[in-house]
């Protein structure tokens, strides 16, 4: 058993997206070596493995060898070091994250002739961290840390397809809530404080979402003083208490130099078959209501739709087609 500590597995345990760490290193990490080197990740929860899968979900179907070696070897004990399990013909790294989850990634050649050597290890994770810094920057937004637009675009795409994807095998996707949310009367920050005060209540209000809402979730940055949420296994009247909680919570937050900031939140069902426009649409006409009436204040559209309070957002017409 070969065993060595390697220093980058730091910047590794940040990553909390599989697809994005299966990406790196498929097509950008070891493109030549795409067909040799395997990755796979798995995660410890309610006391057993799942492998995560590419698309984030998770597979309980892990062959019983590589079950056993993650039993053995991969219990409350240290992180960050490699372990090679000669049955599999494969390292094993284990790491916890800044969370308190528990994942292990395995790394194997699937040319049993061919073992990878830890030199070559070393090399993988160091072009990784390279890359990880370029796709963080890439889908973060630089001043809260949170997914940046083009994050938002790709993963509710993502999200929608494998949606509706569901919807045609009847296979039930479980119940996600998509929020939009907007601080009240955010101009009058900046024009009294100025813009950098501005930026610092946006940085807070950030730090405040990560802190409240669970890891799985996706947080955004939509654009200026709007943010966008992903609320993974939530039904409707639990996202609409927990959005609830959040709203007073940020309304009796003490934000330096502000006396009070408030924000309006309109929410909406991740329904089958919906396309990205009618999803924001939802959730933006449920969040236009609180502006236009209460403001600090939290809807659904579907509660706001069938008490009558607003029109229904259809999909777009198609555009017709002029002939000449
Ligand atoms: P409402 O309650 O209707 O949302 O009022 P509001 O003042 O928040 O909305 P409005 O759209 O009129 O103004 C948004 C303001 O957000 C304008 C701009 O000064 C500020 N803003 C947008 N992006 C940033 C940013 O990155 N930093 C700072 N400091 N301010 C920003
Ligand atoms: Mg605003
Ligand atoms: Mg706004």
């Amino acid at each position: 058993m070969a065993e060595c500590n390697y220093y980058s597995f730091y910047a590794l345990a940040k990553i909390h997206d599989p697809e994005l760490l299966y990406e790196a290193f498929r097509q950008q990490i070891a493109p030549g070596h795409a067909n040799e080197i395997e990755i796979e990740v798995f995660e410890y929860g309610d006391k057993h493995w799942n492998r995560l899968t590419r698309s984030g979900g998770l597979d309980q179907n892990i062959p019983e060898q590589i079950l056993a070696t993650l039993a053995q070897n991969f219990g409350a004990q240290d992180t960050g070091s490699w372990y090679y399990d000669s049955n599999i013909e494969g390292w094993f790294c284990s790491y916890r994250p800044l969370s308190s989850k528990h994942f292990v990634l395995l790394v194997k050649s699937s040319d049993s002739k061919k073992l990878i050597e830890e030199e070559y290890l070393q090399f993988l994770f160091h072009f990784y961290c390279h890359q990880l810094q370029m796709l963080q920057g890439t889908y973060r937004d630089a001043l809260t840390g949170l997914y940046n637009r083009r994050a938002f675009n790709e993963k509710i795409l993502q999200l929608l397809e494998r949606s509706s994807s569901h919807k045609r095998r009847a296979i039930n996707f479980s119940p996600t809530v998509f929020v939009m949310l907007d601080i009240d009367r955010f101009k009058s920050v900046n024009d009294s404080l100025g813009h950098l005060f501005g930026d610092e209540v946006l940085l807070l209000l950030a730090q405040q979402m990560s802190d409240s809402f669970r890891e799985n979730d996706l947080l955004f940055r939509y654009g200026g003083e709007e943010f966008a949420m992903v609320l993974m296994d939530i039904t409707i009247e639990q996202a609409q208490q927990s959005l609830e909680r959040f709203r007073e919570k940020i309304a009796s937050h003490n934000f330096p130099n502000v006396e009070q900031v408030t924000i309006s939140i309109g929410f909406t069902e991740f329904d089958k078959g919906l396309s990205m426009d009618e999803l924001i649409g939802q959730a933006d006409s449920a969040l236009y209501y609180c502006k236009t009436t209460t403001r600090n204040a939290v809807h659904s559209y579907n509660e706001l739709f069938e008490k009558g309070l607003i029109p229904e957002v259809k999909p777009p017409k198609s555009p017709s087609i002029e002939i000449f």
